[in-house]
């Protein structure tokens, strides 16, 4: 009897906290709101990590005056600050972004407007033939059914040979899941590291799918800014003031999508270090592997917490195949693969039968590298006759560059669509990178030509 007043009582308690945490969670909606008008009118950024890593220190303190783990008190900040977040976000004034590039664009083509695709990230190159027909023949030969969801056996076997021989590194099969595309791996590799308020770093610019993919799943994106000034070679020095007790990961794309920069192996082992001091994971999506123009190592030999994203689409030219890899511990795997089972039990088998062929095939893809590097060497020196500046890629096949005469990049790529029929992917999709644009060369020589001469009309 007791027990069921008391009940009641803290029932009510419990209740009345609730209320006052749903209230004062609103008015912080309300403060948030005019913060993000004061930050508009004086040119702040809407992120500022000292503003939070000071917040975080009475959350600490506060969580310990009650006996509670700091890290609960800190996740439930980490969604308050993404709150503010996307509240400040939807009151920018939208720029414009590589989906309203691609809306434009289908508009024009729609119209009978032929547009040189200097935006898209995929080879114009399909995949060498005995990749085709050894998907042709696995259809006819019935092989037609479920897989384990780890990825057939043959494939896995192959996978862990070819990697331990290319990166001397010693990769077993039960380290391998296969998984259909990068995308899926990199969503695969997040959904089992990190817990709603938790939180990850990225290092920007960097493919959207990284935010995109850690906001998802409630989590809070910390941002490393590199600058061009830098050669886009991050200041590791910097990531411990992003990591608290909620960071569970580390992001890293080396060659870089969108700078086509490979980090320096120093840069890497400072990362490695850092990772291994906090417990984090490191992520890294090796995605531009085989593009490699200049030195390149990956991180599979390391010893250090670690998930590897691989994919068949741009080494191999097999976009549409979607079919990719993870690279991590058998226990990793395991997680990985139950999460696989569930969302899409497996990658179809003669996509996975194509892959075992494709890896089979790496003289193929020497050529297609080749074709790549020849087109890098072309983009750049045409680039330099036009007033932009960039970096060198080191590899991948992209050239991220600005205006050098302070013109406007997003209205820069918006005339060059309308008036040249030429696509570009502005800056603001990787990051805070307004004053930049991503030019794509994976597009014949011709056309590569006829796209820098309608930027030169523009810009001359
Ligand atoms: N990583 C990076 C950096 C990418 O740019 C891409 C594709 N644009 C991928 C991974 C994934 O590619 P896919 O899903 O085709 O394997």
């Amino acid at each position: 009897m007791e027990s069921s007043k008391r009940l009641k009582e803290v029932r009510e308690q419990i209740a009345e906290k609730t209320r006052v945490i749903i209230e004062a969670f609103c008015q912080r909606a309300l403060l948030a709101n005019e913060i993000a008008s004061l930050k508009k009118q004086l040119n702040l950024p809407i992120e500022d990590y000292l503003v939070e890593k000071n917040l975080a220190e009475q959350v600490r303190s506060i969580c310990v005056r009650y006996g509670l783990d700091p890290s609960k008190g800190l996740k439930l900040l980490n969604f308050l600050i993404s709150e503010s977040i996307s509240l400040q976000k939807s009151l920018q004034t939208p720029l414009i972004t590589p989906k309203t590039v691609f809306e434009e664009t289908r508009r024009l083509e729609e119209q009978g407007s032929k547009v040189i695709h200097l935006e898209v990230g995929e080879p114009d190159f399909g995949p060498p033939q005995r990749v085709v027909d050894a998907a042709i023949r696995a259809l006819k030969e019935g092989r037609t059914h479920y897989t384990s969801q780890y990825g057939i056996a043959e494939l896995r076997r192959a996978l862990a040979d070819k990697m331990s021989e290319r990166w001397k590194a010693s990769i077993r099969s039960n380290e391998i899941l296969v998984t259909p595309g990068g995308r899926a791996a990199l969503v695969l590799a997040l959904s089992s590291t990190l817990t709603p308020g938790d939180s990850a770093i990225i290092i920007e610019p960097a493919w959207p799918a990284y935010r995109k993919c850690v906001e998802s799943l409630g989590c809070r994106a910390r941002v490393l800014h590199t600058r061009f000034e830098d050669e886009w070679e991050p200041d590791v020095s910097k990531i411990e003031d992003l990591i608290d007790e909620t960071t569970k990961a580390i992001i890293i794309n080396s060659p870089c999508n969108p700078t086509g920069k490979i980090f320096a192996k120093k840069t890497m082992n400072s990362i490695i270090d850092v990772a291994t001091k906090h417990n984090l994971t490191i992520l890294s999506d090796e995605a531009y592997a085989e593009f490699s123009y200049t030195d390149r190592y990956s991180l599979l030999p390391e010893d250090c917490t670690k998930i590897v994203i691989g994919t068949f689409s741009k080494g191999w030219g097999m976009t549409g195949f979607r079919l990719g890899y993870l690279i991590t511990s058998s226990e990793k795997c395991d997680v990985m693969a139950e999460l696989a089972g569930d969302l899409y039990t497996s990658v179809p088998e003669p996509i996975q039968i194509a892959g075992l062929a494709a890896l089979d095939c790496f003289d193929e893809v020497d050529v297609y590298v080749a074709l790549m590097k020849e087109r890098c060497r072309l983009i750049t020196s045409l680039l330099k006759s036009l007033p932009v500046e960039f970096k060198e890629p080191d590899g991948a096949f992209y050239v991220f560059f600005k205006l050098s005469r302070g013109e406007n990049a997003q209205e820069f790529v918006e005339q060059l669509l309308r008036e040249k029929l030429v696509a570009l992917t502005p800056g603001s999709g990787f990051g805070d990178y307004p004053q930049f644009v991503r030019l794509s060369f994976c597009r014949p020589e011709e056309e590569l030509r006829e796209g820098v001469a309608r930027m030169r009309e523009l810009l001359l």
